[in-house]
């Protein structure tokens, strides 16, 4: 971790500043902490692999004794959960390689590990919205330089597309480590992992802030009062508050958790007066190719069975406005073609163009994701010099429309 990021840093619990123990065992240098001790006035917590571990649960206690005991790379071990030696050591191995994919640090986390549809997960209907609305809200209200936090944002997906918003590196906030380890190395490279849990008080200063966000997992918090009540007081007074696909009560949807209706969670806000949207709107503006239109006011019967919600809170006088969707000129990370495409022809390369075809993996996917079939085309035929010229990371006006429709997609380097 970086060690100015210990001036926004707060105790959960009691709410103290957190200092590097100089005491007990740390590797650091001037500008990173790479492993060490954190205390305030009522706790310790470690620092395992560079992210803060500002929680008590069972494993967190171990890998901050296993610190203590000047074992860093056990404490590692516990945080990622592997515990035989053999898992342990495939995992090392990926961790150690500089050629290893996220994929394959995927696999080596073994069976336990939640990897899910990782791999599609940058063309998802899901994704694409929560993508557009970040990228409007954060373009608007960062400033360039203001910070931002994503809670609850897993391995860095929607963290990603706050990069090149801001100088200043975004928090992601997670419960999970394993997954916040992978953000930092694969997803959202340069972002600040912080392991918290949603369900206690957010180990930040009031104001540290000036966007703070969560994108589908709201509906898995349990404290959703003192959840949105933390997000105010980390934006401060001024900034501003997002919440991205958080589920409807009223409409049933894959992966449910516990939502509330529409004015349940406008309910919640106490301080910033929220806009509630039907994410079917914003979804037909992402798939036009934009604008994205945050002045609309959907009414309660498109809210009410619309299955995912998005909530913004702010007072910034230019958010609940039109937003054109720029075309980025070049890639951030590869460009490549879209993993759910498979040659016609059943060869098993895609690099080669020629003509493919939509290839969902599984039925449950087609059944949660099938939406994306309003961009992505059934078949495609990609001129053999289209896949070639990918490797430049230009996206050149030949290709910027199969970029809008996901057929070939920006991906972080190393991705799979
Ligand atoms: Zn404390």
């Amino acid at each position: 971790m970086r060690v100015e990021t210990l001036e926004i840093l707060r105790c959960p619990y009691c709410g103290g500043r957190l200092e590097l123990v100089e005491s007990l065992f740390h590797r650091r240098s001037s500008e990173e902490i790479q492993d060490g001790i954190l205390g305030c006035l009522c706790c310790i917590f470690p620092i395992v692999d560079g992210i803060p571990v500002l929680h008590l649960l069972p494993a967190a206690t171990a890998a901050r004794e296993q610190v203590q005991a000047g074992r860093p790379d056990l404490a590692r071990r516990t945080m990622v959960g592997l515990d035989d030696e053999e898992g342990a050591r495939a995992f090392e191995s990926t961790a150690d390689s500089n050629t290893a994919t996220y994929r394959e640090t995927v696999e080596a986390l073994g069976p336990n590990f939640e990897g899910g549809y990782f791999l599609y997960r940058f063309s998802d209907p899901t994704y694409i919205v929560a993508e557009a609305v970040t990228r409007a809200v954060g373009a608007t209200v960062l400033g360039g330089s203001r910070r931002a936090i994503d809670i609850c944002g897993g391995s860095g997906h929607v963290t990603r597309t706050l990069l090149d918003l801001t100088s200043a590196p975004p928090v992601l906030a997670d419960l999970f480590y394993p997954k916040i380890w992978l953000a930092r190395r694969f997803t959202a490279p340069g972002c600040e992992p912080v392991c918290c849990d949603g369900n206690a008080p957010m180990p930040f200063a009031r104001g540290a802030f000036s966007l703070a966000m969560c994108t589908d997992a709201f509906m898995f918090i349990w404290t959703k009062r003192q959840f949105v009540n933390e997000m105010e007081r980390l934006v401060g007074g001024a900034g501003t508050v997002l919440i991205g696909h958080a589920h409807n009560e009223r409409t049933w949807s894959p992966s449910h958790g516990q939502p509330l209706s529409p004015e349940g969670y406008a309910a919640l806000f106490e301080t910033i007066e929220p806009h509630v949207f039907a994410e079917a709107g914003l979804f037909a503006d992402v798939v036009k190719g934009g604008p994205l239109d945050l002045a609309r006011h959907d009414s309660a019967a498109a809210l009410d069975r619309d299955p995912a919600l998005t909530i913004i809170a702010t007072r910034h006088p230019g958010l609940y406005t039109s937003h054109p969707l720029p075309m980025p000129t070049a890639a951030t990370g590869e460009l490549r073609v879209n993993p759910l495409y498979v040659p016609a022809d059943g060869a098993d390369d895609v690099s080669r163009g020629g003509r493919l075809r939509l290839r969902f993996p599984s039925e449950d996917y087609e059944q949660e994701y099938g939406a994306c079939r309003e961009y992505l085309p059934e078949d495609v035929t990609l001129d053999p010099a289209v896949t070639a010229s990918l490797a430049t990371g230009r996206v050149s006006p030949e290709i910027a429309d199969l970029v809008r429709r996901k057929v070939i997609v920006d991906l972080p380097k190393r991705y799979y």
